[in-house]
């Protein structure tokens, strides 16, 4: 089984410093000193919000959504790193196309530019379909920083994969001390 396979698409020269950072268990650390602490977007209303805000700014004119969620089924693999789906439903005697965002739920405990990644790759979908340069462009209009967030978020998934989640400052079981009580 392949560790790297977050990264298929990249060079040999990027997967053998990967590599070499894993042997070392180094990954975890390079991430940690790069990005700060978790986002504070941990429940679905939060989320829907979050991503509203960020359709509003960019994509005003865009079909509207009908639902935004954090999703435990989703297993986040090479091309799919969210969902979006147009889900058809009969309303009296009309089918409306509902639009819907739904988020791995491991977005829930990561820092905010991985979640602002993530975001952005769903919304450009209620306007380009396919992975393509029109596509891409929009993901860096809403986020100038697009692809590299994305590459570290890969870097984060393979740091998963192979050593487990990271604990970034502000997760609750990172901050050891005195985290209020969820509530859901
Ligand atoms: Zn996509």
């Amino acid at each position: 089984m392949d560790a790297l396979k977050y990264l298929a698409g990249y060079s040999e020269d990027i997967k053998t410093q990967v590599r070499t950072l894993l042997a070392q268990d180094r990954l975890g650390t390079v991430l940690l000193q790069k990005y700060g602490r978790l986002h504070d977007v941990r429940t679905d209303r939060a989320l829907y919000d979050y991503v509203i805000a960020l359709k509003n700014a960019f994509l005003r004119n865009a079909a509207p959504l009908s639902k935004v969620a954090f999703d435990n089924q989703i297993k986040v693999i090479q091309h799919a790193l969210g969902l979006h789906t147009a889900v058809s439903r009969v309303q009296g005697n009309k089918l409306k196309a509902k639009r819907e965002i739904r988020i791995a739920s491991l977005f829930r405990e990561v820092p905010l530019e991985f979640l602002k990644m993530i975001t952005v790759h769903e919304l450009a979908h209620l306007k380009e379909t396919q992975h393509d340069k029109a596509f891409y462009q929009l993901c860096t209009h809403m986020e100038p920083n697009y692809h590299q967030y994305e590459f570290d978020l890969r870097l984060y998934l393979t740091q998963v994969d192979v050593h487990g989640k990271l604990l970034w400052p502000g997760s609750v079981a990172g901050a050891g001390a005195t985290a209020p009580a969820e509530k859901n």
